[in-house]
Protein backbone atom coordinates (compact mmCIF):
# COMPACT_ATOMS: atom_id res chain seq x y z
CA UNK A 1 0.00 0.00 0.00
CA UNK A 2 1.16 3.34 -0.77
CA UNK A 3 1.61 5.73 2.18
CA UNK A 4 2.83 8.96 2.97
CA UNK A 5 6.63 7.69 3.75
CA UNK A 6 6.50 6.55 -0.07
CA UNK A 7 5.83 3.09 -1.85
CA UNK A 8 7.65 0.11 -0.96
CA UNK A 9 6.09 -2.61 -1.97
CA UNK A 10 6.14 -4.25 -5.60
CA UNK A 11 3.09 -5.19 -7.24
CA UNK A 12 2.53 -8.10 -9.16
CA UNK A 13 4.13 -8.48 -13.00
CA UNK A 14 2.24 -7.92 -15.86
CA UNK A 15 1.25 -10.75 -18.00
CA UNK A 16 1.70 -10.39 -21.48
CA UNK A 17 -1.91 -9.70 -22.78
CA UNK A 18 -1.53 -6.72 -20.00
CA UNK A 19 2.07 -5.39 -21.41
CA UNK A 20 0.71 -5.54 -24.94
CA UNK A 21 -2.55 -3.20 -23.91
CA UNK A 22 0.20 -1.11 -21.60
CA UNK A 23 2.20 -0.33 -24.82
CA UNK A 24 -0.43 -0.11 -27.70
CA UNK A 25 -1.73 2.69 -25.66
CA UNK A 26 1.53 4.03 -25.09
CA UNK A 27 2.19 3.66 -28.99
CA UNK A 28 -1.71 5.27 -29.76
CA UNK A 29 -0.95 8.08 -27.10
CA UNK A 30 1.65 9.76 -29.11
CA UNK A 31 -1.04 11.11 -31.86
CA UNK A 32 -2.38 13.21 -29.35
CA UNK A 33 1.63 14.45 -29.18
CA UNK A 34 1.67 18.32 -29.59
CA UNK A 35 5.12 18.76 -30.31
CA UNK A 36 5.52 21.32 -33.15
CA UNK A 37 8.97 22.60 -31.69
CA UNK A 38 10.99 19.19 -31.25
CA UNK A 39 8.78 17.14 -33.70
CA UNK A 40 9.60 14.56 -31.27
CA UNK A 41 6.40 12.81 -30.26
CA UNK A 42 6.21 10.78 -26.94
CA UNK A 43 3.36 8.67 -25.59
CA UNK A 44 3.02 7.44 -22.41
CA UNK A 45 0.71 4.89 -20.07
CA UNK A 46 0.65 4.09 -16.95
CA UNK A 47 -0.99 0.61 -16.06
CA UNK A 48 -2.76 1.05 -12.47
CA UNK A 49 -3.48 -2.13 -10.08
CA UNK A 50 -7.45 -1.36 -10.54
CA UNK A 51 -6.56 -2.80 -14.50
CA UNK A 52 -7.09 0.83 -15.73
CA UNK A 53 -4.83 2.33 -18.35
CA UNK A 54 -3.91 6.49 -18.07
CA UNK A 55 -2.55 8.16 -21.18
CA UNK A 56 -0.57 11.06 -21.92
CA UNK A 57 1.56 13.24 -24.59
CA UNK A 58 4.12 15.59 -24.62
CA UNK A 59 2.60 19.00 -25.06
CA UNK A 60 4.87 21.83 -26.11
CA UNK A 61 4.68 25.29 -25.81
CA UNK A 62 6.60 28.17 -27.76
CA UNK A 63 8.14 29.03 -24.45
CA UNK A 64 9.58 25.63 -24.07
CA UNK A 65 10.81 25.32 -20.90
CA UNK A 66 6.58 25.17 -19.71
CA UNK A 67 5.62 22.17 -21.85
CA UNK A 68 5.49 19.02 -20.45
CA UNK A 69 6.26 15.09 -20.73
CA UNK A 70 4.48 12.48 -21.90
CA UNK A 71 4.76 10.63 -18.39
CA UNK A 72 3.83 13.49 -15.92
CA UNK A 73 1.22 14.41 -18.76
CA UNK A 74 -0.36 10.69 -17.92
CA UNK A 75 0.45 10.81 -13.96
CA UNK A 76 -0.38 14.17 -12.50
CA UNK A 77 -4.18 13.71 -13.74
CA UNK A 78 -4.22 10.25 -12.08
CA UNK A 79 -2.94 11.72 -8.61
CA UNK A 80 -5.11 14.99 -9.03
CA UNK A 81 -8.22 12.52 -9.61
CA UNK A 82 -7.81 10.91 -6.39
CA UNK A 83 -9.02 11.55 -2.89
CA UNK A 84 -6.74 12.28 -0.38
CA UNK A 85 -4.76 9.98 1.32
CA UNK A 86 -5.61 7.98 -1.62
CA UNK A 87 -2.58 7.32 -4.02
CA UNK A 88 -2.34 5.71 -6.94
CA UNK A 89 -0.97 1.61 -7.17
CA UNK A 90 0.89 1.99 -10.02
CA UNK A 91 1.96 -1.68 -11.84
CA UNK A 92 3.56 -0.27 -14.81
CA UNK A 93 4.41 2.64 -17.20
CA UNK A 94 5.48 2.62 -21.20
CA UNK A 95 6.99 5.01 -22.90
CA UNK A 96 6.95 5.15 -26.37
CA UNK A 97 8.79 7.55 -29.13
CA UNK A 98 9.72 7.24 -33.05
CA UNK A 99 13.29 6.61 -32.66
CA UNK A 100 15.49 3.96 -32.01
CA UNK A 101 16.88 3.22 -29.69
CA UNK A 102 14.05 3.78 -27.32
CA UNK A 103 13.76 6.49 -25.31
CA UNK A 104 14.07 6.59 -21.46
CA UNK A 105 12.04 8.96 -19.43
CA UNK A 106 14.14 12.42 -18.28
CA UNK A 107 15.41 13.52 -15.25
CA UNK A 108 11.83 15.56 -14.16
CA UNK A 109 9.44 12.88 -15.14
CA UNK A 110 11.85 10.15 -13.18
CA UNK A 111 11.85 11.70 -10.07
CA UNK A 112 8.14 12.27 -10.20
CA UNK A 113 7.49 8.50 -11.07
CA UNK A 114 9.72 8.00 -8.18
CA UNK A 115 7.74 9.75 -6.00
CA UNK A 116 4.32 7.70 -6.62
CA UNK A 117 6.16 4.16 -7.63
CA UNK A 118 7.65 1.27 -5.80
CA UNK A 119 11.43 1.29 -6.78
CA UNK A 120 11.28 -2.08 -8.96
CA UNK A 121 8.11 -0.86 -10.66
CA UNK A 122 8.73 -0.95 -14.78
CA UNK A 123 8.91 1.04 -17.19
CA UNK A 124 9.11 -0.57 -20.63
CA UNK A 125 10.61 1.85 -23.25
CA UNK A 126 9.56 1.49 -27.40
CA UNK A 127 11.29 3.09 -30.02
CA UNK A 128 10.91 1.89 -33.84
CA UNK A 129 13.24 -0.64 -35.24
CA UNK A 130 15.44 1.84 -37.71
CA UNK A 131 14.94 1.39 -41.45
CA UNK A 132 17.61 1.44 -44.49
CA UNK A 133 18.43 4.58 -45.76
CA UNK A 134 15.84 4.68 -48.78
CA UNK A 135 13.23 3.56 -46.60
CA UNK A 136 10.63 5.28 -44.32
CA UNK A 137 7.49 4.78 -42.59
CA UNK A 138 4.31 5.73 -43.55
CA UNK A 139 2.82 9.12 -41.64
CA UNK A 140 0.44 7.14 -39.81
CA UNK A 141 0.97 3.30 -38.54
CA UNK A 142 -2.04 1.07 -36.58
CA UNK A 143 -0.63 0.92 -33.04
CA UNK A 144 -0.73 -3.08 -33.30
CA UNK A 145 1.41 -2.65 -36.18
CA UNK A 146 4.08 -0.50 -34.88
CA UNK A 147 4.25 -2.83 -31.48
CA UNK A 148 5.11 -5.13 -34.16
CA UNK A 149 8.30 -3.01 -35.33
CA UNK A 150 8.96 -1.72 -32.51
CA UNK A 151 10.03 -5.09 -31.63
CA UNK A 152 11.32 -6.08 -27.73
CA UNK A 153 11.50 -3.23 -25.23
CA UNK A 154 13.79 -1.76 -23.11
CA UNK A 155 12.73 -2.31 -19.85
CA UNK A 156 14.10 -1.04 -16.24
CA UNK A 157 12.83 -0.47 -13.02
CA UNK A 158 12.47 3.52 -11.75
CA UNK A 159 15.19 2.42 -9.08
CA UNK A 160 17.44 1.21 -11.85
CA UNK A 161 16.73 4.83 -13.83
CA UNK A 162 17.29 7.13 -10.72
CA UNK A 163 19.58 4.97 -8.05
CA UNK A 164 20.10 6.77 -5.29
CA UNK A 165 17.18 8.87 -4.91
CA UNK A 166 15.83 11.27 -3.60
CA UNK A 167 12.16 10.41 -2.49
CA UNK A 168 9.10 10.82 0.08
CA UNK A 169 10.84 7.84 2.26
CA UNK A 170 13.50 10.37 3.48
CA UNK A 171 11.82 13.26 4.38
CA UNK A 172 10.20 10.14 6.96
CA UNK A 173 14.21 9.87 7.95
CA UNK A 174 14.18 13.40 8.63
CA UNK A 175 11.57 13.23 11.25
CA UNK A 176 13.04 10.11 13.05
CA UNK A 177 16.53 11.58 13.03
CA UNK A 178 14.76 14.98 14.70
CA UNK A 179 13.46 13.16 17.62
CA UNK A 180 16.28 10.89 18.23
CA UNK A 181 18.60 13.94 18.53
CA UNK A 182 15.90 16.32 20.81
CA UNK A 183 15.73 12.63 23.26
ZN1 LIG B 1 10.11 14.02 -18.97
Amino acid sequence: MASPSGPIMALAPLAPLELVSVALAAIASKKGAYCPYSNFRVGAAILLADGTLHTGANVEVASTPVGICAERCALAPIVAGMERPELPKIRAIAVSTDIWGPSSPCGMCRQMIREFCPLDTPIYMYGRQPLASNQSYPATIPPEEELRICGEPVVMTIGQLLPMSFGPNDMAKREVQTVAQIG
